[in-house]
């Protein structure tokens, strides 16, 4: 191990020791190769650019997409003795200029940049003018057309490896399938780089997903059983319900603060930053929250809503816990849901590609919800590491999930979606399985069908528990386009033939777990 690193470890940043592999990773920096890291938030990225960008002459360019973090970033590196600025379209002319002058003589260890600032020819001329020790290339997967974070900024980026040929470069992300490592390695020039691919586990954190009926009181109740006075975070889908929810947590004696786009800067940035300091806030937000939030203490990370994928899921579960303690990722998920981010899909601009790739990712997500398994294997085995036993940490692990014969319901579920025409909602089709004699089914003449009242041996809730299943494991299609009517999937020709059974998991309540945070 290079002894400067380790001695900028100790005495600037007050560290003992590097976690593997960020040894191994800035002795390749150092040594002047290039890297890829793929490492889980929380896993120590930032070092692996900071104490090569100290160790070699000249200044680390850091580029990274979150400008409204830069500030933070750069003020916790001053505070430790490093001596940091940034580069973004919130510095005033006179800020830039004495950036860009501390740079000239010398005097930046680190400079983060925008990546459309980097892309000007201007700011490219003034590196070509100074030595510098790396590019380090933050939040790396903003490059993939692929994923959820894309930005066309960072497409350029590719230029850094002719233009700075001797320059070494480091990328880093946490969040990539296999396809996202290769787009980068492509995109950014990465052949000839070091890959490092660190695991994806992370045992402290106890995966639970439970069918939605009252997502504000089940949540609460959550809260109030196993975090209460904890600091954590609720994501839900929409601005409105942060707010609504924020307020009645409020309301219920928390202090919970909302947090999306569409509140003013100003409050945004008061309310992460109470959330950063304080204890026990809870904060209830949008997706926008989170990208590069470094809290250690997280103990929970609460979803309202289903992510639209298992990258998303994974990165903002991945907030909990980040100091290795106990933390728990609980999720309330229902039918609307699916419906929901089908129609927000197929109305979102993108080509025919573009849109297949994200069903297909929403489906691997419902796939993770209705699976009868260990939740963690299946996360673990989607990011392609294959050799995890079940873990004993999950909702699934801790309850096994009983299964019931659902072929004869399955069978009646799919004729009566087939007979009505394969254009009607889950609420009307469970109408017609339950007999229901209301005016939308006289309107449509429904009780004549074969299959209206066949299904009165089960309830409603359990009627839109198996289409539930139906849609997740691609028996039944959501009509994106419109208002959520399901048609069949050639996959359930078998199962209609009486070819194929199907065991259907039995929804649970949401139990409190054995390990509570008090007996570990
Ligand atoms: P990432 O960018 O991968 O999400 P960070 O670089 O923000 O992670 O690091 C996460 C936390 O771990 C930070 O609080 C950081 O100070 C801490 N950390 C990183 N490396 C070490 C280390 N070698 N020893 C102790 N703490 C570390
Ligand atoms: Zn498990």
């Amino acid at each position: 191990m290079n002894q400067a690193a380790l001695s900028i470890l100790n005495t600037t940043f007050g560290y003992a020791s590097f976690r593997p592999p960020q040894d191994a990773i800035i002795d390749a920096l150092i040594d002047g190769q290039d890297a890829l890291v793929i490492m889980p938030t929380g896993g120590g990225k930032s070092l692996c650019y900071q104490i090569p960008a100290m160790a070699r002459p000249g200044c680390g360019v850091v580029i990274s997409p979150l400008i409204a973090l830069m500030q933070d970033q750069v003020s916790a590196l001053e505070q430790l003795g490093v001596k940091a600025g940034f580069l973004n379209s919130t510095l005033s002319a006179a800020d830039t200029q004495k950036i860009e002058q501390q740079l000239m003589s010398g005097e930046l260890d680190l400079l983060y940049i925008a990546p459309e600032r980097l892309n000007q020819a201007r700011t490219i001329n003034l590196l070509h003018q100074v030595p510098l020790a790396l590019f380090a290339i933050d939040e790396a997967h903003c490059v993939s057309q692929w994923g959820h974070d894309f930005r066309s900024d960072y497409l350029q980026l590719g230029l850094l490896a002719d233009q700075f040929p001797d320059v070494p470069r480091i990328a880093l992300t946490a969040t990539a399938d296999s396809r996202t490592q290769a787009e980068i390695i492509q995109r950014l020039h990465l052949q000839n780089a070091k890959q490092f691919v660190v695991g994806f586990d992370r045992p402290n954190i106890q995966y639970r997903i439970t069918p939605k009926n009252n997502p504000r009181k089940q949540v609460l109740a959550f809260i109030r059983a196993e975090h209460s006075g904890d600091s954590g975070i609720i994501y839900c889908l929409s601005r409105k319900k942060t707010e609504e929810t924020a307020a009645f947590l409020c309301a219920e004696g928390m202090t919970a603060l909302p947090y999306h786009a569409g509140l003013p800067a100003e409050t945004r940035a008061a309310n992460q930053r109470r959330f950063l300091r304080e204890d026990n806030i809870i904060m209830v937000a949008t997706v926008a929250f989170g990208m590069g939030i470094d809290k250690p203490d997280v103990r929970f990370v609460a979803h309202l809503d289903l992510p639209k994928s298992i990258e998303a899921y994974y990165q903002e579960t991945g907030r909990a816990g980040r100091d290795g303690a106990p933390a728990t990722a609980w999720m309330a998920y229902g039918y609307q849901d699916v419906i929901l981010l089908s129609q927000m899909m197929s109305q979102s601009e993108g080509s025919a590609e573009h849109k297949h790739a994200e069903r297909q990712k929403l489906d691997a997500m419902l796939g993770l919800c209705e699976i009868t398994s260990c939740r963690r294997q299946t996360l673990l085995r989607y990011f392609g590491e294959q050799n995890h036993e079940a873990c004993g940490n999950c909702d699934t692990c801790i309850n096994p999930v009983a299964t019931w014969d659902g072929t004869d319901a399955a069978r009646k579920a799919l004729s009566c979606v087939y007979r009505s025409g394969q254009r009607f909602g889950v609420s009307h089709l469970v109408d017609i399985l339950l007999g229901k004699e209301n005016q939308k089914i006289q309107q449509f003449d429904h009780q004549q069908l074969s299959t209206f009242g066949i299904g009165k041996d089960l309830d409603a809730n359990q009627w839109r528990s198996v289409f539930r299943q139906l849609v997740a494991r691609g028996y039944l299609a959501v009509d994106s386009t419109g208002f959520g009517g399901l048609r069949l999937e050639e996959s359930c020709r078998d199962l209609l033939k009486g070819d194929e059974r199907i065991q259907l998991r039995r929804d649970v309540k949401d139990v409190k777990t054995s390990k509570s945070k008090h007996s570990q």
